[in-house]
């Protein structure tokens, strides 16, 4: 069985783990802020606010912008649902932009003409969050350009992004941006098991993102109300949070992993060039790459043309699963999901994103693939195809 992505572990990582399960603090221990600090030097961000998934960074990413009842957030259609479920877990209702065809990232031509829309119905979003889908940079500063003319926020979901760069600058930065997620998941580009981060450069949002995580409870005498009997010992919780902490088991693996996140990032870049190359010939359509990003290759997907093969795309994405290839389709639009379907989205809303969604399979990419295994899995599909 060949995935279309896993882990790279190795003894340094099984040893910093093994470490923290000897130390004192399993969690709110010093990995964690550790942790942070390789993960926002290495972005050059202020802040880095350690949490257990993507997800919950991009709820209180959503929540310390404020985002609630009555407001509007816009995605891409093909992304991860949680892109868009955390704009519901706040009150608030989603909207799609559709995407490039040719990076399949959210298109600013479409943002622009759906701002100009929306601005005429008095329903502008309050929060836009571009998806870096594959790893490839979205148009950031097209984007915040647009942002200042129409006053929405920005959350970059950089789950698939750790270690790629948009201008020479490292992703994570959030220099076009108010916040950026990344998430550990063990199929990204480093892993904590589970885990996730936002990074951001704004005092006040990382204090509000770092209260959000942890029951809405602050340690910071400042903030404390004051209490007639003023105890020592005393903690305040001030707003509605949640336990969204990371542990330092995972931290550690995290901070392990940080030490090799170049190594696995121009891996994937070699694996990338080698499918790029071997594919040349064959009726596909390979990742096209803008000239200002270096991707983190957290994906390399493929549209078949389906104009020149006989076979339908459910047939090749079937006859390489039965040669034991583990391809997967990133991703169904998020509104075709039933649960989107019922608060009204149909089939037909964005049709870039169909399209892509009706040709296209995720190769395995990950680093430790090898070179017979990629061999292996171009020769099944182009038996798949003839
Ligand atoms: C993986 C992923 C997420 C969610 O990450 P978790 O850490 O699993 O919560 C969010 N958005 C995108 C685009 C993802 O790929």
């Amino acid at each position: 069985m060949i995935p279309y992505g896993r882990q790279d572990i190795n003894q340094a990582d099984i040893d910093a783990v093994v470490e923290v399960l000897r130390s004192d603090f399993l969690t709110q221990g010093p990995v964690v802020p550790a942790f942070e600090n390789a993960v926002g030097k290495y972005c050059s961000a202020q802040h880095a606010v350690a949490v257990n998934s993507a997800t919950s960074a991009l709820h209180i990413a959503c929540l310390a912008l404020g985002v609630g009842k009555g407001d509007v957030v816009w995605t891409s259609p093909i992304t991860f649902v949680a892109s868009a479920n955390c704009a519901l877990y706040c009150g608030a209702e989603v909207d799609f932009v559709d995407i490039d065809p040719q990076t399949y990232n959210l298109s600013v031509q479409r943002l622009q003409e759906k701002l100009i829309e929306a601005e005429k119905a008095g329903a502008l979003p309050k929060v836009v969050i571009p998806v870096h889908l594959c790893g490839q940079p979205c148009d950031m500063a097209g984007i915040h350009v647009l942002s200042k003319q129409y006053g929405f926020k920005i959350i970059e979901d950089a789950s698939h992004a750790i270690g790629g760069r948009y201008k020479d600058e490292p992703i994570g930065n959030c220099r076009y941006s108010d916040i950026t997620v990344f998430s550990f998941h063990p199929v990204k580009i480093i892993t904590t098991g589970e885990g996730g981060m936002a990074l951001t450069n704004s005092d006040e949002l990382a204090k509000r993102m770092i209260l959000l995580r942890s029951h809405g409870i602050t340690t910071l005498v400042v903030d404390r109300h004051v209490r007639p009997q003023q105890q020592l010992w005393n903690y305040q919780q001030i707003d509605l949070g949640f336990n969204y902490r990371m542990t330092d088991i995972h931290a550690a693996l995290g901070f392990s992993q940080m030490q090799r996140l170049d190594e696995f990032v121009s891996k994937r870049h070699a694996i990338a060039t080698h499918y790029d190359q071997m594919l040349s010939a064959i009726p596909v359509v390979t990742p096209w790459q803008h000239r200002d990003v270096y991707s983190s290759y957290h994906l390399y997907v493929i549209r078949l043309k389906l104009d020149e093969i006989t076979k339908t795309h459910r047939q090749i994405y079937e006859a390489l699963r039965v040669s034991g290839i583990l391809v997967n389709i990133h991703y169904i639009p998020v509104y075709l999901q039933p649960y989107y379907e019922k608060m009204g989205f149909r089939a037909g809303y964005c049709f870039q994103a169909e399209q892509y969604y009706s040709e296209v399979i995720s190769l395995p990419m990950y680093s430790e693939l090898t070179e017979e295994q990629q061999v292996y899995v171009v020769q099944c599909l182009i038996n798949s195809i003839s």
